[in-house]
This record gives C-alpha cells, sequence and structure tokens, in this order.
C-alpha cells in the first residue's frame, strides 16, 4: 500500500471506481478514460510500482491477472473476436500510474503498431 498511490487508494475503497472483478489479490474495474468500448484495468492489490519491480514471486500473480482478463473478455463477449492485454512500464512505456496494471481493450478493431 502506497499513501501517493491512486490505485492503492480504489482499492482501499477511498476512491471510487466502477468494479468489474474482485478476488484476495486482485482488483479490476473500469477504466475513468476508456480507449475502446470496453477498457478494463486489472490491477493486483499488492502496490509494485513497474514490471521492473517483479519478483519471482511475483510470477503466480501475474498469471492471475492475465486468467481474470480472460474471464473478463468472455464476460463481455470480445473472447472470441479478439482484445488486447497491455502493460506499460515507466515514461516511454506511456505508464502514467505506477501501480502495475493490465489493460483489457476490447470491442473495436486494434491496430499495429500501437501509438
Ligand atoms: P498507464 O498509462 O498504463 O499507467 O494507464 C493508467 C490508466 O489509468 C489510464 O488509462 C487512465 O485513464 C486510468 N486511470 C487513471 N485514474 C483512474 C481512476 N481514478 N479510475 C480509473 N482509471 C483511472
Amino acid at each position: 500500500m502506497s499513501t501517493e498511490c491512486i490505485f492503492c487508494k480504489i482499492i482501499a475503497g477511498s476512491l471510487t471506481s466502477n468494479i468489474v472483478h474482485e478476488d484476495n489479490k486482485i482488483l479490476a474495474f473500469e477504466d475513468v478514460n476508456p480507449q475502446a468500448p470496453v477498457h478494463h484495468l486489472i490491477v493486483p492489490k499488492e502496490h509494485i510500482p513497474t514490471i521492473n519491480d517483479l519478483l519471482t514471486e511475483h510470477n503466480e500473480l501475474i498469471g492471475q491477472l492475465f486468467q481474470v482478463a480472460k474471464t473478463l473478455a468472455k464476460k463481455h463477449h470480445i473472447a472470441e473476436n479478439g482484445y488486447r492485454v497491455v502493460m506499460n512500464c515507466n515514461e516511454k512505456g506511456g505508464q502514467a500510474v505506477y501501480h502495475i496494471h493490465l489493460h483489457l481493450l476490447g470491442d473495436r478493431q486494434m491496430h499495429w503498431p500501437p501509438g
């Protein structure tokens, strides 16, 4: 828990969000500035600032983030047509919130390369 971190505040319930999934290790909620008709953020409850801070002990947790992404994709009927999951790292990777999160984006055509 970081007192400065907006995602820690959402996890603690002191900042509101539209929650789409919660279990003992993970919270997922709608992105406040959606970039696709489906845009969810899948966030570990543990405060891990960036991918660079991952330890081998986080391997299972990272797998769980993808399991939640898969489940939410099925729930929103985008699994068959396709979707994108993204995790940005640091400034040039486009990271704005320093608490790791998977973006789940779907229900529109994605393009490559991403901007
Ligand atoms: P990133 O640039 O990968 O760090 O993504 C951060 C994401 O968090 C952006 O897509 C923001 O729109 C989103 N975001 C920031 N604040 C909030 C919030 N209070 N509730 C939901 N999403 C947020």
